[in-house]
């Protein structure tokens, strides 16, 4: 891929419990991609006072990390509530510490910071969307849901899930339409953990990104990823959907459902 100049920005962006740890994970093994987890909102951690300990994926702390470390140094104590700010600070920083080929892997859940970020003219933003199979999202919220409210049926958490899964992915597919990126893709989170070399060979060269012997870079700090920084893992799918109903309501009250899986998911 041609270097425009401009920072190459990989964002994923889906649901939460969708597979973007994962995901971000494995890209992080992909030169030159630098994975900085959920990127904005981690500078706006940065700024409060215990953040010094916080752990980074790459198996440092914050003030340990070459990264973090140097954008704390560089914080007011409070970053205030705009994310456009974080990213201000974030972007001259991630370029003067790993270089101008690198591409940051930013896994925000939150689509505001796009509209910000794909209006820079110095970044060329690229989005994955990624879209966990509907029955999967909704048993596994229903699942954990029961822990909180044992008392709670199965079947209308699971059904509140898939309304909101319609809601949410229609909102994220809407704005990224009238977005100017880069370029844009949907990935099913079953396709990711079925065929994970196929998926991640694929997303590299669509970005311009290849395996490196001895290239990792994962600085996530916020969310799970940290129980990923131990090593190549790999992709485990997780099945519990298939041996439940739960999400048997939601097929039933909202008919075009398995269409629209099929759809996001598998086309
Ligand atoms: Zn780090």
């Amino acid at each position: 891929m041609p270097n425009s100049g401009k920072l190459r920005l990989l964002y994923v962006i889906s649901l939460p419990h969708s597979g973007s740890t994962i995901l971000a994970h494995h890209l992080s093994l992909l030169h030159p991609l630098v994975n900085l987890g959920e990127a904005g909102y981690a500078v706006e951690r940065l700024s409060t006072s215990r953040s010094a300990a916080l752990p980074c994926a790459c198996g440092r702390s914050v003030e340990e990390c070459e990264f973090w470390s140097r954008m704390r140094d560089g914080l007011p104590r409070c970053i205030g509530p705009s994310s456009e700010d974080a990213y201000a600070r974030l972007i001259p920083e991630f370029r003067s510490v790993f270089g101008n080929q690198a591409i940051l892997v930013d896994t925000n859940k939150t689509s505001e910071p796009l509209r910000y970020l794909s209006s820079r003219p110095d970044c060329e933003v690229f989005v994955v969307h990624l879209i966990r199979d509907v029955r999967g999202a909704c048993v596994s919220e229903a699942l954990r849901k029961k822990l909180k409210h044992p008392a709670r049926a199965e079947w209308f958490t699971a059904t509140q899930a898939a309304f909101q899964w319609i809601r949410k992915n229609h909102a994220i597919a809407s704005m990224l339409h009238g977005l100017p990126l880069a370029g844009c893709r949907r990935i099913g989170y079953e396709a990711l953990c079925q065929r994970p070399q196929a998926v991640l060979e694929n997303l590299g060269a669509w970005i311009g990104a290849s395996p490196k012997p001895g290239w990792q870079e994962n600085h996530a700090l916020i969310g799970n990823q940290l129980k990923f920084s131990g090593g190549d893992r790999g992709i485990v799918y997780d099945a519990r959907w298939q041996s439940s109903r739960a999400f048997y309501p939601a097929f039933l009250l909202f008919p075009f459902l398995p269409w629209l899986n099929h759809r996001w998911v598998y086309s």
